[in-house]
């Protein structure tokens, strides 16, 4: 048998593994930031009748451009963000994953940086080494958000073609102000990402980035279908971007990266936004009431602006996680020394967690 140590792999690939949470067949899943509410059937029966309109077709390729799909997005985004964005500003690809690593291919490569601060999502150094570009990671502030005058320090050291943002952070649930934004963004030689794969969780009177867009053509806001829209099964992410960002993200996609059935999923999935959307606000008040039960329990848990909230801290994490495992319900342990996230789920979901968190801490 062939091993992986037979065969030419790059060097820097050489010892990795691939990314990934433990996928887990238990009763309370909290560790992979999903939306707990499934589609009702009226949207199932709705995704179905598109899905077999977009089979009598399937013998062709898909739309390449996915030009539809990006109209219903510039128009949701416009009433999301409050700033008008047309088609040719939106791109789609497979999960806002492959967004990004479209635009690590798009704007960075050898010899050029990217930066980001962490603690933050842990796949982005996993985008610049497949795409061959020079990884520098700044910190966050004790408080999860960005000190504005290190990252600049960082900016004007490292001259990066590539800065990510993520708002609201993953693991940690931060939303950057948006003058820390706005300043990077002024600073940067390059292109910025604000990764808001969470930005409908925020909470109110916290603007998106997407507000600066119409005065920063560097800047790129991505935001996915995985999290509010409860399609992370789907596989659909985009940006919003200057006309031209777009332009240059279809230089590296490959053709027809976006089947005709995704396609035909996520645009059910947006006729009936109200509906899958309707769960965000829910969402967010659990959210609230988990950071207050853990606060009263005397832990910290950092402030979210996401379906998740970062808590800590314990001597020895991995037995919480464990503790909670065996008691059925699995988050994820992740971020820095001591904390551990969990995902939000439905009412019931959270009860288990708090009754096996209460059991494993007493
Ligand atoms: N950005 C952040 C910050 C995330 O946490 C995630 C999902 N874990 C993603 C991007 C990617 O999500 P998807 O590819 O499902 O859009």
């Amino acid at each position: 048998m062939t091993s992986l140590d037979d065969l030419p792999l790059r060097d820097e690939l050489r010892g990795e593994t691939p990314y990934g949470a433990p996928q887990l067949d238990v009763p309370v899943q909290l560790n992979t930031n999903e939306n707990p509410y499934r589609p009702s059937e009226t949207v199932v029966a709705d995704m179905a009748a598109a899905v077999a309109e977009a089979a009598r077709g399937l013998n062709r390729y898909p739309d390449r451009d996915a030009v539809a799909l990006r109209a219903g997005l510039a128009e949701y985004l416009t009433a999301d963000g409050g700033v008008p964005l047309a088609t040719e500003q939106v791109w789609a690809a497979n999960g806002s994953n492959e967004v990004v690593l479209q635009l690590l291919l798009a704007f960075g490569g050898p010899g050029r940086t990217a930066v980001s601060f962490a603690p933050t999502y842990s796949m982005y150094p996993e985008y610049a080494r497949d795409s061959h570009t020079e990884w520098v990671l700044g910190r966050r502030a004790d408080d999860f958000t960005i000190d504005r005058e290190h990252a600049l320090g960082v900016i004007a050291e490292h001259r990066p073609s590539v800065v990510l943002l993520a708002s609201p952070n993953n693991p940690t649930g931060t939303a950057l102000p948006i003058d820390d934004i706005a300043a990077i963004v002024a600073a940067a030689p390059g292109v910025v990402i604000v990764d808001e794969a969470y930005g409908e969780f925020r909470r109110s009177g916290v603007p998106s980035a997407l507000s600066l867009l119409p005065d920063s053509p560097r800047l790129v806001v991505t935001r996915t279908m995985s999290k509010a829209f409860a399609l992370a099964g789907g596989r659909v992410g985009y940006l919003a971007a200057s006309p031209a960002v777009v332009d240059a993200v279809r230089i590296v996609r490959l053709p027809y990266h976006l089947s005709s059935t995704t396609q035909a999923v996520a645009g059910a999935a947006l006729r009936h936004a109200d509906e899958l959307l309707g769960a965000v606000a829910e969402l967010r008040a659990e959210r609230d009431r988990t950071v207050a039960w853990l606060r009263g329990r005397g832990l910290q848990a950092a402030d979210s602006d996401a379906n998740f909230v970062l808590f800590g801290t314990f001597a020895d994490r991995h037995a919480v996680w464990q503790g909670l495992l065996d008691r059925g319900v699995l988050i994820r342990e992740t971020g820095p020394d001591g904390w551990l996230r969990v995902s939000i789920g439905t009412p019931a979901e959270m009860a288990a967690f708090r009754t096996a968190l209460e059991e494993v801490t007493a």
